[in-house]
């Protein structure tokens, strides 16, 4: 087996590179389907749908808007509900703290 980072040969039960400590022979853990924090006009909805399946949001945003149309809008509408309540929301990342001094007044 070789290293996809380094290219040298590794042994094929290794789970690090030896030469560079790259990781391999882990198979890319699944997307989750998760509400968009930062790209959310509403409740993140179809930002998360569009990362999901790797759409462009606009298009996710218009494509639902006319299904939505062109099915009496009641059932976009509670499907948006029930995807904004089933649908976990993204962990929020916080900045990393820098080295400050804490405010005092
Ligand atoms: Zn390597």
């Amino acid at each position: 087996m070789y290293c996809n980072a380094c290219g040298k040969t590794i042994t094929d039960d290794g789970r690090f590179c030896s030469y560079c400590g790259n990781v391999v022979g882990i198979p890319p853990t699944p997307k989750k389907l998760m509400r968009s924090r930062a790209d959310k006009k509403i409740g993140g909805v179809c930002a998360g749908l569009a990362h999901h399946l790797d759409l462009d949001v606009s298009l996710v945003r218009i494509l639902w808007f006319f299904i939505t149309l062109a099915t009496g809008i009641c059932p976009g509408v509670v499907a948006y509900l029930l995807g904004w309540i089933i649908i976990p929301q993204e962990p929020l990342i916080l900045p990393v703290a820098t080295s400050q001094q804490p405010v005092t007044s």
